[in-house]
Formats: structure tokens, sequence, C-alpha cells
């Protein structure tokens, strides 16, 4: 357990960062009553899918408030940002845009191809907010790193296009995965932690879907200035590369030491386990299929087929194991996504059936 005193300490350190305030925090944390009884374990769900602004929120609004208090406080007009087609981190990007009287601009790689005149989900929506859209077609499917660096360099060229003219862009990496994103996390540790505090819950465990890792390094960081030892399980949902928990590390330590403190965050404080990710990135599997099922069938709660089922899918294999023992308190946090339940069928799943 965190003392109070020590959670509004940390969360003084905040105190000086720029912040754009748009979400409904805190977002509620529930118990799964008859998902806990079925598993053996005290289980209980952090709802970042209702973080706001609109009801399509996400992990990634976390990370936003920070990163358009940043744009803001530069004097942004413009917001560029990378992600998938179907990215949650760009429609996300764009709502906060939006809210924040910013105009968004999206690099989006078309890993599952889009139907330009039956446009679904986040892409759909990215559309609605009048968001500019560039669509990038990778040379190879899978190649999702490779095809965010040739985005990359067009999308310099379209910033030096509209800084020639007067114009001040701010750029987002994919996922929101720099120190100032990070600090999303962390304060939302803080956020957690009061939350337990008043519920009078110890948990042992969080489990969370993790993609690029700026939620992961939020947590990390958030865990340390907390002094907390509870044990984070990150279920992997993409490939890395292997230099990828080193830079999870690193951004970690820098988020930390924007709140003027110095970070020991090294890759051995990380647990990632990606062999719940089945054939690939946005590819369902037979598991994150059934428990997408499970979930809306025992307890009224939707997933999404892209991160959060593969992770519940992976909590799941942990409890049966007994890799997470029985009796133990865990925490998953849910990190949104679940606009993908519309999306096209290939990211979907059969999931009716
Ligand atoms: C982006 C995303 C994640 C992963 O967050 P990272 O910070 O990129 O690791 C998890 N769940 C959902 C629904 C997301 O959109």
């Amino acid at each position: 357990m965190v003392l109070d005193s020590k959670i509004l300490e940390v969360k003084d350190l905040f105190e000086k960062i720029p912040i754009a305030r748009f979400c409904f925090f805190p977002t509620p944390v529930h118990r799964l009553d008859r998902l806990s009884e079925m598993l053996g374990v005290e289980l209980y769900l952090k709802r970042d899918d209702l973080t706001g602004i609109s009801v399509y929120g996400g992990n990634k609004m976390r990370k936003l408030e920070f990163l358009m208090g940043d744009a803001v406080d530069k004097g942004a007009e413009y917001v560029l940002t990378y992600g998938a087609t179907q990215s949650n981190h760009a429609m996300q990007t764009a709502t906060a845009c939006r809210k924040c009287g910013l105009e968004p601009i999206l690099y989006l790689i078309s890993l599952v191809p889009p139907v330009e005149d039956d446009l679904r989900s986040n892409l759909l929506l990215d559309k609605i907010m009048g968001a500019e859209i560039h669509i990038i077609t990778p040379k190879k499917e899978d190649l999702l790193f490779k095809a965010l660096e040739q985005a990359n360099d067009e999308a310099q060229e379209r910033i030096k296009e509209l800084e020639d003219t007067g114009l001040r862009c701010y750029e987002i990496p994919a996922g929101g995965a720099n120190p100032v994103g990070t600090l999303g996390f962390a304060s939302g540790m803080t956020e957690l932690y009061q939350q337990l505090n008043q519920l009078e819950v110890e948990i042992d465990y969080i489990a969370h879907a993790t993609g690029l890792g700026g939620t992961l390094a939020g947590m990390a960081a958030g865990r340390e200035l907390l002094e907390t030892d509870v044990e984070i399980i990150s279920f992997g949902v993409v490939e890395k590369p292997p230099e990828h928990l080193e830079q999870i590390a690193n951004l970690a330590n820098k988020a930390i030491s924007l709140l003027g403190k110095e970070g020991t965050i090294t890759l051995n404080d990380f647990n990632i386990d990606t062999s719940y990710l089945g054939d690939g990135y946005a590819i369902p599997t037979e598991a994150s299929t059934n428990t997408l099922k499970l979930l809306a069938r025992r307890e009224g709660i939707l997933i999404d087929p892209v991160y959060t089922a593969k992770a519940f899918s992976g909590l799941i294999g942990y409890i049966k194991k007994g890799k997470i023992p029985q009796g133990s308190k865990v925490l998953f946090w849910h990190t949104g996504g679940t606009t993908a339940l519309f999306a096209e069928q290939q990211m979907v799943g059969k999931v009716y059936l």
C-alpha cells in the first residue's frame, strides 16, 4: 500500500508541468465479481476506455493531456502524428487537437487496407473530425517500423512547408511514446493508488496490453516514484526489435527527470510477454476472440480485439497456469480501443459466433 502523503508528494511533482486538462478523471475502478469467482482471483478493472472526451476514449488521452499542454505551451497550431490506419492513438490525437483548437495531421500506415467508400472505426472518426490524413502503404506486410520511417520523411516535408508560411508544428511520435507523453501514465498511477486507498484494496499485480511502450514506461515511472512493489505484467501485442526494453527504460527515466528526479529504471524492471500475440499485430487469435466474448457475456464489458483482448487472454493464461496464484488481487488496466469492434472483419475476428 502507498501512503496518501506519499501520493500527494508525487502529485506535487507534476504541478510545474504544462497540461491541458480535458479527460474525465479519475476513470472508474471496479471489481469484476462474476469473473473473479470464475477465475479464483480478485479482479479489478481500471476503465481508461472511459477517459472521454468522446465515448471513444482510451489510454492515449492520458498522454495527450501532457502532449497538448506542451503543444499549446510551445505555441503550435498544427499537430502531426503517426500510426496505423485504425490507430487509436491517431484518432485520440485528432480528438484532443479539436478540443484544444489545434489542427491534426495524421500519417497512417495501411496495415489493413481501408475501403475508401466504406470507411470504418477510427479512420471514419478521423474523417469526421476533419483531420488531414496521409495514407502510407508499406511495401511488405508487417514492416510497421520501416513504414513509420517513410511516414516520418514525408511528414518532415509537410512540416517544412507549413513552417515556411510561419505556422508552428508539434510532432508526436506513434503511440505518444516520448518522455512528455510518458508522464500521462506516471500521473495515472497516482490516480490509481488514490482510488485503491479509498476502496481499501491492495493489489498484487497490474496487467495490461503493451504496444509501443509509453503506457508501460509511465506505469514503471509511477511505480518507482510511489515506491510500490506492485508487479506489472505487460502483454505485448506488437513485434518488437531487441532494443525495445532499453528504449522503454530510457523513456521512463526521461519522464522522471522531467519531474526533477533521477530515475533508476532498467530493462530488468519490465516483464513483457508476447506469447499471446499470435500471428501478429491486429490479427485476432482464437484465445483473444474467446476472451472478448467471455468479458462481454460474463460481465457486460467490451474490450477490443487488437490490444485488450490479447492481454486479457494472457492474464487468464497466467491465472490458469498458476503464474498468478489463486486469491491474488489483480488489476487489469482497460486501455480502450473498442472502436476496433467496428473495424474491418480481419481485425475484429468472428466475435458473434
Ligand atoms: C495504444 C494502445 C495500447 C498500448 O499502449 P502503448 O503505450 O503504445 O504501449 C494498449 N491498448 C490500447 C487499446 C491502445 O490503443
